[in-house]
C-alpha cells in the first residue's frame, strides 16, 4: 500500500511538472491543475491515515481511494485534451501499478472504471455539462481511438496480469527446486557411507525434475569407476570396465552435457547400464578439481521434446553439491578403515580385535554359544629380521596375515595384536573344535607359499569354558601359547583354565 501512495504522489508530481514545462503540450496551465491535485493528495494523505488508525475498515478506505485515483486521472486526462491527452499514459501505469500491487481482479475492475469514467467525461462533454475540449465529444460520436483507448485499459490489465502471473509461476518453480536441493542436502547430512549418498543424489535429482532412468558411476580419486547408484526398472544390469566416451566428454567440458544416445562401442559402460537409452543429461561430479565420476540420467519427453535449461542448471547444482558429500563419505571411510585395520598387513588392529571380541562374547554370553580366541606367535621371527632384514620380517608378517584371512570363514574375525602376534576369533567355536580350527591354520601358516619358511605357536581358549570375559580368555590364550612354546614351539595348546565352572566353585565355597 506504501508503493500506491508513492504512485499517487508520483502522478501528481508528473501531472504538475508537465503543466509548468509543457503546458503548450499538455494544452494546461499549472494555475489549471493546482487546486484539484493539491486536493487530491489531501484525500489520499487522509485515507493512508485512516487506513493506518482505522484497523477493520482499511481495505474499504484502500478501494475508495482507488475509485477517487480513477476520478483525478479522468479529470487530468480531460484538461489535458481528453482523447488526444499526452497524459494518459498516467492511466496505464496506474493499471499496471494495481494489478501488480493489488490483484489481478482489482486491476481488472480498476480498467472497468477507467473506462466508465472515460464514458462519463466524454459524453458530460458531448451534452455540454462539461465544457468539450475533446474534438470527438464535441461531435458526440465515439471514434475508434476513443474504442483503442477503452479497450486499451483492459489489454494493459489483462497483459500485465499474464506476464505477472509468468513471472510468478518461474519464480515459485525456483523456488521448489531450491527447496528440493535443500532437502538433498539436509538427508546428506546423515549419509555417511558414499553409496547411499549416490543413490540420494540419483533419488531426489529424479523425483524433483521427472527422471525414470538414471546411474551414478564414481570412484574416489579418479580411478575406475563403479556402478554406485542405480534407478531404473529391474535390477542393475552387470557393470562394465572403463571410462565411457561421454564421461570424458562431460570431465573435459566440466559442465552438463546433453546426450542424443549411446554409442555401445564409444561408451560400453552405460550403454550396459541404461540400455537403449536417448536423450541423456550426463552430469560430472567433481571435487577439488578432480573427477569422481558422473550423474547420468535419461530425460523422457513428457513436458515437452526440449529439456529445460533451468532442468540442466540444477541438475548440475545438485550433482555438484553431492560430489562433495560424496568425497568426504571417501575419506570418512578411509578415515575409519585406517583406524580399524593395521596399516602393513591390512588386517584389523588390536583396537578392533578388541571392540569384536567384547562383542561377541557379549552375544555369546546372551545365546548361550562358545566363542573361541586363538593366539598365534611366530616362531623365533627375530631370526628372520637378523638374517633376512626387516623387509624380509615385514613381507612374512604380510603373508602370514593373508594364510590366516584366507583360512578363516566369513565370520571369523583375524587380527595382529601386535608385533608378529595375531589373534582369530572365532564365533559359534566350541572347545574341542578350536584345536582342529587352530591346528589347520597353524599348518597352513607352515605350509604357505613364504619366501623364508615360518613356524608358529598358538594357544586356544574358549568362552566360557576357560575364561568368562574378554579379559580373562585373551590372557587364558596367552597363558596356553607360551605353553606351546616352553613345550618346543610349531604347537596348538588349550588352555587349561576353568572359567564358568570354576566360577560357579568359588561361589559355592
Ligand atoms: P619366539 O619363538 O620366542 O617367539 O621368538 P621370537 O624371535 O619370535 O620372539 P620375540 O618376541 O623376541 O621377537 C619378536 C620380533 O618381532 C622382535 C621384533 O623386532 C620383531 N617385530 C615386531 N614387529 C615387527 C614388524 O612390524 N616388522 C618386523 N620386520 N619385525 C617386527
Ligand atoms: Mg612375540
Ligand atoms: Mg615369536
Amino acid at each position: 500500500m506504501g508503493y500506491l501512495q508513492a504512485l499517487r504522489v508520483g502522478l501528481a508530481v508528473v501531472a504538475l511538472a508537465s503543466a509548468l514545462f509543457a503546458s503548450q503540450v499538455v494544452g494546461a496551465s499549472l494555475a489549471d491543475l493546482t487546486l484539484f491535485t493539491a486536493g487530491y493528495l489531501l484525500l489520499s494523505a487522509t485515507a493512508e491515515g485512516l487506513r493506518r488508525a482505522g484497523r477493520g475498515r482499511g481495505l474499504a478506505v484502500v478501494g475508495g481511494m482507488l475509485l477517487i485515483d480513477g476520478i483525478y486521472l479522468a479529470w487530468v486526462t480531460y484538461v489535458t485534451g481528453g482523447s488526444d491527452s499526452p497524459l494518459q499514459f498516467l492511466l496505464y501505469l496506474h493499471l499496471i501499478a494495481v494489478t501488480l500491487l493489488a490483484a489481478y481482479r482489482t486491476g481488472l475492475k480498476i480498467a472497468l472504471w477507467h473506462s466508465l469514467l472515460f464514458f462519463v467525461v466524454f459524453y458530460a462533454q458531448a451534452a455540454r455539462l462539461l465544457e468539450p475540449i475533446d474534438e470527438a465529444a464535441a461531435d458526440g460520436a465515439l471514434n475508434t481511438r476513443s474504442i483503442f483507448t477503452v479497450a486499451g485499459f483492459f489489454v494493459f490489465a489483462l497483459g500485465t496480469a499474464a506476464f505477472s502471473s509468468i513471472n510468478e509461476r518461474e519464480l515459485r518453480r525456483r523456488k521448489v527446486d531450491l527447496e528440493a536441493l535443500t532437502e538433498m542436502a539436509k538427508g546428506l547430512e546423515q549419509e555417511s557411507d558414499p553409496r547411499g549418498v549416490a543413490q540420494s543424489l540419483l533419488d531426489n535429482v529424479a523425483e524433483a525434475f521427472g527422471f525414470q532412468r538414471g546411474v551414478v558411476v564414481a570412484a574416489p580419486d579418479g580411478g575406475d569407476p563403479s556402478l554406485m547408484a542405480f534407478r531404473g526398472p529391474g535390477e542393475a544390469p552387470e557393470a562394465k570396465a572403463g571410462i565411457d566416451d561421454v564421461m570424458q566428454r562431460a570431465w573435459d567440458a566440466r559442465a552438463t552435457i546433453l546426450v542424443k544416445q549411446l554409442d555401445p562401442d564409444g561408451d560400453p559402460r552405460l550403454s550396459a547400464l541404461m540400455p537403449f537409452a536417448r536423450n541423456l543429461v550426463v552430469a560430472p561430479l567433481f571435487a577439488e578439481g578432480q573427477p569422481l565420476g558422473v550423474l547420468s540420467l535419461e530425460y523422457t519427453p513428457g513436458t515437452g521434446p526440449r529439456i529445460e535449461r533451468r532442468v540442466v542448471d540444477m541438475v548440475s547444482q545438485f550433482s555438484a553439491h553431492a560430489s562433495l558429500a560424496l568425497r568426504n563419505a571417501w575419506l570418512g571411510e578411509q578415515v575409519q578403515k585406517m583406524a580399524d585395520t593395521d596399516a602393513l598387513t591390512g588386517i584389523s588392529n588390536r583396537r578392533t580385535f578388541e571392540a569384536v571380541l567384547e562383542r561377541e562374547v557379549s552375544r555369546a554370553a546372551r545365546s548361550g554359544e562358545q566363542v573361541t580366541l586363538v593366539m598365534f606367535d611366530i616362531d623365533h621371527f627375530k631370526s628372520i629380521n637378523d638374517t633376512h632384514g626387516h623387509q624380509m620380517g615385514d613381507t612374512v608378517l604380510k603373508k602370514v596375515a593373508r594364510t590366516l584371512a584366507e583360512g578363516c570363514r566369513d565370520f571369523d574375525v583375524p587380527a595382529r595384536y601386535g608385533g608378529e602376534e595375531f589373534v582369530v576369533i572365532l564365533p559359534a567355536c566350541s572347545s574341542k573344535e578350536s584345536l582342529v580350527v587352530a591346528e589347520r591354520l597353524r599348518r597352513s601358516l607352515g605350509e604357505a607359499d613364504n619366501p623364508v619358511p615360518v613356524t608358529a605357536s598358538a594357544g586356544a581358549a574358549t568362552f566360557p569354558t576357560h575364561a568368562v570375559d574378554p579379559q580373562r580368555l585373551i590372557a587364558a590364550a596367552d597363558e596356553a601359547l607360551y605353553e606351546s612354546k616352553r613345550a618346543g614351539r610349531d604347537r596348538v595348546t588349550r588352555s587349561r583354565r576353568r572359567g564358568a565352572s570354576a566360577g560357579k566353585a568359588m561361589a559355592v565355597e
